[in-house]
């Protein structure tokens, strides 16, 4: 496997350190060997620990609940397109976070992403900008995904990823959201995944885990195991807002998207 001086340095900005020359090769999603192979054949040493990183075990696949949409989605939005949707979204009022918002944050990316992002809530930024994870955890989120070849800016679906979060509006003073807000907001990120129909999802955060799995395990018990979201595979693995805390976890980061790589693959 060899790496573009670029994605070099954005795997040594997520601490993991890759034994080998920079090439013109870079790893793309539509190469399929790419960061899987970083995975299978390269031996990576996190920086803050120095110490091998564990090539994810391929998972066994969970049984945990599953979410029944019928459950939590409103008749009208089962059957929204995108249009109706965004509307729908721009114009709830069904929870109290409506009342401090200075817009709603859809989401982002290629309607047909292979790859789908879910996060937890819009903070500052994102509420003026009206795109998730624009501050400085979608940062660290842009470098890791692009370190994978993959992008929420326009591209071919298979390199693209739709970028959602589990609350649509800003809570206050960027407090957690309550449950009461994040059953409001179910039924659209239900919705989004059947009109994506991602191929994977990454659950980033403690949030994403709740609202989609149904958990409230911690992150460290629910990662390196491919769960199922809808059909869909999914993979937890830490917020990037965590993640800017606590570096040292950087690494483990990266193992989720290969694995969630490997799993695509397969
Ligand atoms: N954190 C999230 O989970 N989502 C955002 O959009 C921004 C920060």
């Amino acid at each position: 496997m060899r790496w573009t001086e670029r994605q070099l340095a954005m795997l040594q900005e997520m601490n993991v350190r890759v034994f080998q020359q920079p090439s013109a090769a870079p790893a793309t999603s539509k190469n399929p060997q790419s960061a899987a192979t970083l995975v299978d054949t390269l031996p990576l040493v996190p920086q803050a620990t120095q110490t091998h990183v564990t090539p994810p075990v391929v998972a066994s696949v969970s049984t945990m609940s599953l979410v029944e949409p019928s459950s939590v989605m409103s008749s009208e939005v089962t059957t929204m397109d995108w249009l109706a949707l965004r509307r729908a979204v721009a114009q709830c009022t069904a929870c109290a976070l409506h009342r401090g918002r200075q817009q709603t944050v859809f989401g982002i990316g290629h309607e047909q992403a292979h790859w789908m992002v879910v996060g937890e809530a819009p903070g500052e930024q994102e509420d003026q900008q009206g795109e998730p994870f624009v501050g400085k955890s979608g940062q660290l989120l842009d470098n890791m995904l692009r370190a994978a070849g993959l992008s929420r800016q326009p591209g071919p679906p298979e390199e693209q990823v739709y970028i959602a979060n589990t609350v649509k509006c800003r809570p206050p003073g960027n407090r957690n959201p309550a449950p009461e807000e994040l059953s409001a907001c179910e039924g659209f990120l239900i919705r989004q995944v059947q009109l994506v129909q991602p191929r994977i999802i990454l659950a980033m955060g403690r949030f994403a885990v709740q609202s989609l799995l149904r958990s409230s395990e911690p992150i460290g018990r629910l990662r390196g195991q491919v769960h199922r979201y809808q059909g869909v595979p999914l993979i937890v693995t830490y917020h990037p807002a965590y993640l800017l805390r606590n570096p040292q976890d950087k690494a483990k980061a990266w193992d989720d998207l290969c694995l969630a790589v490997q799993t695509l693959q397969r």
